[in-house]
């Protein structure tokens, strides 16, 4: 989780580690997207890659948008408890499994706020009131972090080690 890489860069033996680790990634990922654009770019105009899992075809670069970064803003998010409850009731049977895929069970809005020099994500849900998330312990170094590409890959990774909780 984001706060968690913040307490292991806090022993310059963690935090070394934590650089090289993060170079190897981020140069696998830059040989893996140079790849992909290759072959992005070779396509001709309008024909888009439509893999068998998606439900339509993939946006071209020129038709993405970015997603917005930093706080305060306002985002997506899901209710740990809902999520556990509605899960637990597929495997029982008393929710179908339509219900889980299409009516979004848990999904909430969470506010990505500062807060007595950290950044926080607060969510509540009308059932089981308010969670409070610490995505960076930093205001300085996450204000650095939101320049770069990083801070995209940190907010995923929270956000799916967030979801592997529930
Ligand atoms: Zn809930």
């Amino acid at each position: 989780m984001f706060s968690d890489q913040f307490r292991r860069g806090e022993s310059e033996k963690g935090k070394l580690a934590g650089v090289k680790g993060s170079k190897l990634i981020s140069g696998l990922s830059d040989v893996a997207w140079k790849a992909f654009q290759s072959v992005n770019q070779r396509l001709p105009e309008g024909e888009s890659i439509r893999p068998s899992w998606a439900p339509g075809p993939l946006l071209k670069s020129y038709e993405r948008t970015s997603p917005p970064l930093g706080f305060p803003r306002e985002t997506d998010s899901l209710c740990p408890t809902c999520v556990k409850e509605v899960r637990n009731a597929v495997i029982t049977g008393e929710v179908s499994l339509e219900t889980l895929m299409h009516q979004h069970p848990g999904e909430i809005k969470a506010q990505i706020v500062e807060d007595n020099g950290q950044v926080v994500m607060r969510k509540n849900c009308p059932k089981h009131g308010e969670f409070v998330d610490v995505l960076s312990t930093d205001l300085d170094e996450t204000s650095k972090l939101l320049k770069t590409k990083t801070f995209i890959d940190t907010e995923l990774q929270t956000f799916s080690s967030a979801a592997a909780r529930c």
